[in-house]
């Protein structure tokens, strides 16, 4: 039978909680294994072994020695890159022909990306006068910051975790990672990874486990954990903001979406379709900054929902490996009742729906996994819950705009503010709308396309901080400023 374990200093271990969990498969509703549930015990072994390791070998390395192994980390982690494929896809029944050109591929390059970024960067310098003519400098020092707490979703295991994983280890920080209780694996086998570069004991850590009472929530509460940084829904980031005010500890947090995307009547079509289609289907609709609002100009209104709903009755449903599957399931039965709630309230409310709104039917081998119908709705009010509230799958409402003002008005009338997609052919109208969008990210033309340099999180409710490139320093490093007296 296969275990999920925690990993603490350096060593695989079942821990002594007694507690466990199931890991099922969303494909076929299968048994993957039992994953084992910290409780206090572990997890403060957990944060004990990464406070320790701040002041071992870790501590004492250069920066090109810390980033020259953290490299080494991605070239394991391509080396062994069917073993972490596999693991994702079986946690997440992803297909295989996504999470090999996005998932792993990117788990790996953060680690590269972030070693670049720390191995080349430098500190801020201001020399000043003083009154005695002797003059001063000022010089800006980065220091890491401590024991990173890191809490991560199961949309996109690896490659989230990494996200932050990365820039943490590159700062020369230790963490403590809670993968999500639904996608346990990728994170306990990069554990072997650290273990073979010779990541120090103790630097790279992993606790399992749920949120609230349980290690999630341990792990937030943990006085010795110098700064959380989370990723996933609103509500639970408001929870761990809570939770990180006792002891002032820094947070990071990456939270929900209502993503809009703008399709003006001068767009190319083909392109709007193509990229709409991906950011509303895309990972089963499970990505952060999808779209699930789509506002269209009149005059094209009727042929762009007649061109998605074709894009989505295309998106083949089945196994993760078979070269057809073009989307997965649901993560979980769970999760499938909340988006299945939502295709229901449409209904009640009386939207009009152009495709899907149930669950589709599959052959008898997949029957028990959490599929769901792709599903496109026109006609609702935007005062409406479908409108107005993230919903996390393969889904979208259409709505019609006649004026460039109203469009703006409408995809900014929202509690959110991660990302939005601009469709349009028009130079100018695509820089004046850009620049007037309350999202953290704004694409024109297209939609997940990621320079790992770029700032990268969310305004209003979506999150605080960014991260990418120089701009993860603000959260995984202290900044001194050292002042000398000439
Ligand atoms: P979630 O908030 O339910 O869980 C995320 C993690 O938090 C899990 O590991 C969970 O165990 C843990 N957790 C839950 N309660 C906790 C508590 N009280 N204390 C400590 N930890 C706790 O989110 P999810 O359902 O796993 O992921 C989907 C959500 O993530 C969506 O809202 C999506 O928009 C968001 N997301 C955001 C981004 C981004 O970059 N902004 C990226 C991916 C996903």
């Amino acid at each position: 039978m296969r275990e999920f374990k925690h990993f603490i200093d350096g060593e695989f271990t079942t821990g002594s909680s007694g507690r466990s969990f199931d890991n099922i498969s969303p494909v076929d509703g299968s048994f993957i294994g039992i994953i084992h549930e910290a409780g206090q015990a572990e997890v403060h072994a957990a944060v004990a072994a990464a406070q320790a390791a701040l002041s071992g070998p870790w501590g004492k390395m250069s920066i090109a020695e810390r980033t020259d192994i953290l490299s080494r980390v991605a070239d394991e982690i391509n080396r062994r890159f069917d073993e972490f494929l596999a693991a994702e896809v079986a946690d997440t029944g992803k297909p295989v022909s996504l999470a090999s050109h996005l998932d792993i591929p990117r788990g790996a390059a953060n680690f590269k990306m972030f070693a670049d970024v720390v191995r080349t960067s430098s500190t801020e310098f201001f020399p000043m006068p003083t009154p005695d003519g002797t003059g001063a400098l000022n010089y800006g020092l980065r220091k890491p910051k401590g024991v990173i707490a890191v809490i991560c979703p199961w949309n996109l295991p690896l490659l989230l975790m990494t996200w932050k994983v990365g820039p943490a280890l590159a700062c020369g920080n230790t963490v403590v990672v809670k993968p999500s209780e639904e996608t346990p694996a990728t994170a306990t086998l990069l554990g072997e990874v650290m273990n073979t570069v010779g990541i120090p004991k103790g630097v790279y850590n992993v606790v399992h486990g749920l949120g609230p009472d349980s290690a999630g929530e341990y792990l937030t509460r943990h006085p010795l954990v110098n700064g959380i940084t989370f990723t996933g829904e609103t509500g639970t980031g408001e929870t761990i903001m809570r939770q990180a005010a006792t002891g002032v500890r820094n947070v990071s947090l990456e939270l929900g979406g209502k993503n809009p995307a703008i399709v003006f009547a001068d767009c190319d079509l083909d392109k709007a379709i193509e990229g709409t289609t991906r950011s509303v289907f895309a990972n089963c609709g499970q990505v952060c900054l999808g779209t699930e609002r789509v506002y269209v100009e009149r005059g094209i209104f009727g042929t762009f929902v007649e061109h998605l709903k074709r894009a989505a009755e295309s998106q083949r449903p089945g196994r993760p490996a078979e070269p057809k599957t073009k989307i997965g399931p649901l993560i979980s039965l769970q999760h499938r009742e909340k988006v299945l709630a939502f295709y229901r309230l449409a209904k009640a409310e009386g939207a009009t729906v152009v495709t899907g709104g149930g669950i589709p039917d599959m052959p008898a081998d997949l029957a028990m996994g959490t599929w769901i119908e792709p599903t496109i709705w026109t006609g609702l009010p935007e005062s409406s819950a479908i409108i107005r509230d993230e919903i996390f799958g393969p889904c979208c409402h259409i709505q019609p705009f006649d004026t460039e003002a109203e469009a703006i008005a409408m995809a900014n009338a929202t509690r959110y503010g991660l990302a939005c997609s601009i469709w349009t052919e028009n130079l100018s109208r695509a820089h004046r709308v850009a620049a007037r969008m309350d999202v953290g990210l704004c694409w024109v033309n297209s939609w997940f396309l990621r320079d790992l340099r770029t700032p990268f999180g969310g305004s209003k409710q979506s999150g605080i901080g960014r991260e990418g490139g120089i701009h993860s320093f603000e959260f995984y490093t202290e900044l001194s400023n050292i002042c000398v007296k000439l």
